[in-house]
């Protein structure tokens, strides 16, 4: 029988939000305001988000995932053009290439750090190649400066998937900046929430513009303007979808947004316990990081070294969640999902790294209100378990 503090262990997911007081209020205060979508507070989001990475502008969209679309609308992504992405990432990086009728063209990752291997990358453009979408996974900043080198040499975009990176730095470039369009995500479960939300951001007022007819229908101009206009008039020049943020959204993330910095330096503290404890288990390695980055911690990654155990990483999984240990695998190669296989004839072996990481890899609980006791916690169950 279980004793009764095993009972009342609490539930330790992968990652968890937090709202206080402040941005109830915030909300609060704009649910009673009036204005409840495309006002003041879109532009106060955008601008702060702007600030936070690097740019002068950005355009606010109703997920992570239409803020992807969006970018691939933004570059005017043709039928039939190409865009690298890597292998080891959220369906959804790759989903945006194909709803603007691209071919998404699998990478493999490095194998420590499963990032873009900007090595084996370069042998995946051909003459259709438009772009190369960077994904900086667990929240680790890519290499950058490769990339842009490979995208300049071949007169590709660089398209940075940041939803697990805002707050992070690569070389003291703050994450955001280090493409020519980048992409945040405000779901729960990311740094910072707005419930569902999305941010594009970029220094060409082009592609922000063109982003921001794209969440409102492809409809030249905005509510507010044309009010401010005393016109009803507007036109739509080409077709767009209502990827709109609400105004008490926003409101949201602008309370939010303030507290990412301590945040993510919490998710850096508890990173440090994290590797400091698994540095004497030969059995597991932590993620390789960079020095001279900032690394945002979404999430807390372990590989597991099978060849060393006599579990295989689905019975360790089974025993933590057991413990009330909320693990979990990011991801499952995105090449590997049956409409990839069918609709784009990808298949096992196309990114050997990225598969072979896939068995091994494991997400453990990383969020800022952890405490210490939460990830010693952790620390002993993952042990008990192998
Ligand atoms: C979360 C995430 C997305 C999608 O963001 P949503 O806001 O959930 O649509 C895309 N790419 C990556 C790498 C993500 O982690």
């Amino acid at each position: 029988m279980k004793s009764d503090t095993e009972d009342k262990k609490k539930f330790l997911p992968y990652g968890l939000h937090s709202i206080d007081e402040k941005d109830l209020q915030a909300v609060r205060d704009v649910l009673v305001s009036g204005w409840l979508t495309t006002g003041p507070k879109v532009e106060e989001f955008e601008q702060q988000i702007a600030l936070c990475a690097g740019v002068s502008y950005a355009a606010a969209v109703n997920s992570g995932t239409a803020a992807l679309h969006a970018a691939m609308y933004a570059i005017d992504l043709k039928p039939g053009d190409e865009v690298i992405v890597p292998a080891m990432t959220f369906a959804a990086t790759a989903n945006a290439v194909v709803y603007q009728k691209g071919v998404p063209v699998f990478a493999d990752v490095d194998g420590q750090t499963l990032l873009i291997d900007p090595e084996k990358l370069e042998e995946k453009i051909t003459p259709k190649t438009r772009a190369i979408v960077s994904v900086d996974y667990a929240g680790q900043m890519c290499d950058y400066d490769a990339l842009r080198q490979i995208a300049k040499k071949h007169g590709l975009y660089l398209i940075a998937d940041a939803c697990h990176s805002i707050g992070g730095k690569y070389k003291g470039a703050p994450s955001g900046s280090c493409a020519d369009l980048s992409v945040f995500s405000f779901h729960p479960v990311k740094h910072m929430t707005t419930g569902e939300g999305g941010m594009v951001v970029s220094d060409n007022k082009t592609f922000i513009d063109r982003a921001k007819q794209f969440r409102n229908h492809g409809i030249t101009t905005d509510f507010r303007q044309r009010e401010a206009q005393g016109s009803w008039y507007y036109e739509i020049e080409e077709l767009g979808f209502n990827y709109r943020l609400t105004d008490f959204q926003c409101a949201l993330g602008i309370t939010q947004l303030e507290k990412l910095a301590d945040n993510i330096k919490k998710r850096n503290i508890l990173a440090r316990q994290y590797d400091a404890f698994f540095s004497n288990i030969p059995q597991i390695s932590p993620l390789k990081t960079e020095d001279g980055n900032y690394h945002a911690y979404h999430i807390y990654v372990i590989q597991l070294h099978l060849e060393a155990l006599e579990k295989t990483r689905d019975q360790i999984f089974s025993r933590l969640r057991n413990e009330k240990i909320g693990v979990n695998v990011h991801y499952i190669p995105v090449h590997y999902h049956p409409f990839y296989k069918r609709e784009f004839k990808t298949h096992k072996g196309m990114c050997p790294v990225a598969e072979a990481a896939y068995e091994t890899i494991l997400t453990i609980p990383l969020f800022p209100l952890m405490e210490k006791e939460d990830v010693q916690r952790v620390c002993d169950a993952v042990k008990a378990a192998l």
